[in-house]
């Protein structure tokens, strides 16, 4: 198949980018790597008659710590943000993700605000910006505002992007030094969608859990945030028992369909064991005091 008529545009600056949107409004779509816009549109699954291909924007690109913050431009491709001495030191956990997402060709292209704004709940990195407590920045025609990762997603490929919205930065509080992070993904082979993966950020004071955060990928239509899982191990000293109480609670709000990445059966029993070793790997990680 190939794609519908559109036409192109190719703005320089995020002004210019907002002003086509807002213009063209349910007609346009972002164009950033193209890896999960172009296949739609081959399928005929998405046919805009307006594409606003947004990689010559600068404004748009890069990574910096700045007061306590992380921030990750938008159009900031997936292997820069593995290449970044800024994310590896600070947020180890988007490299360890980024390195799961298909092969270098598709991560050469794609962007981090892409595989963010898709609304795909296969994507990896909105569990893990959902652990980090990411908050993400849209602008549009009326001015910016701030959403978190946590509430940005709302259904299959819904999102609360408007469409004359772009996303363009996304912020991370600096976790603190010596956190304990994982993200364990179960494929079917190198470079597929999860069948069940999780993130795990946890935190340890001598030998107590202060505070954790677990979130699922594909496994429900949206990325899943397992807190009762996360309580089960706040407080605790991350033993065995505690990792099976909060790899249960993963289990029972994973709510993951029958499709090509097998029933959904397997699928829960799977989301329990890529956070058991998630939370093994994250505490294995984690400095002590
Ligand atoms: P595009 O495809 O250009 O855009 C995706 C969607 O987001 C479009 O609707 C677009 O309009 C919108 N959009 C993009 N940027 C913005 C923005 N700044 N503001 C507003 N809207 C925006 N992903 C995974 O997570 N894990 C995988 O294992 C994986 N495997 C893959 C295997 C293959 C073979 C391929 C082709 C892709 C795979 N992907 C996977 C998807 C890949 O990570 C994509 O790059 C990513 O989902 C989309 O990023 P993109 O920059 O290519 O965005």
């Amino acid at each position: 198949m190939t794609p519908g008529q559109f036409e192109y545009h190719r703005p320089g600056s995020i002004d210019e980018a907002v002003t086509l949107l807002a213009s063209h409004g349910d007609a346009a779509r972002v164009l950033a790597g193209g890896h999960s816009l172009v296949p739609m549109m081959k399928l005929r699954l998405s046919d805009p008659a307006h594409l606003i291909d947004i990689n010559g924007i600068d404004a748009l690109k890069g990574v910096e710590e700045r007061n306590g913050a992380i921030r990750i431009g938008a159009g900031t491709t997936q292997a820069e943000a593995l290449a970044s001495d800024v994310l590896s030191e600070t947020c180890p956990i988007i490299a360890e993700a980024v390195l799961q997402i298909a092969d270098p060709q598709v991560r050469n292209c794609g962007t981090i605000g892409g595989n963010l704004a898709n609304g795909d709940p296969g994507n990896d990195l909105p569990a893990v910006m959902i652990a980090l407590g990411a908050r993400y920045a849209l602008q549009g025609p009326g001015g910016g505002r701030e959403v978190a990762a946590a509430a940005f997603y709302r259904g299959v490929y819904d999102t609360a992007l408007a469409a004359d919205e772009l996303l363009t930065e996304i912020r991370i509080p600096t976790p603190p030094a010596g956190h304990g992070h994982s993200y364990q993904k179960m494929k079917r082979k190198v470079g597929d969608f999860a069948t069940a993966a999780v993130a795990v950020i946890l935190r340890m004071n001598g030998g107590t859990c202060e505070a954790a955060s677990i979130t699922l990928t594909n496994a429900g239509p949206t990325p899943v945030e397992a807190t009762a899982a996360a309580a089960a191990l706040t407080g605790t000293s991350v033993d065995d028992d505690a990792i099976e109480d909060a790899a249960q609670c993963a289990i029972d709000v994973a709510d993951p369909a029958d499709d090509m990445h097998g029933p959904a059966a397997f699928r829960k029993q799977m989301v329990g064991e890529m956070t058991r070793r998630a939370i093994a790997e994250a505490l294995s990680r984690a400095a002590r005091s």
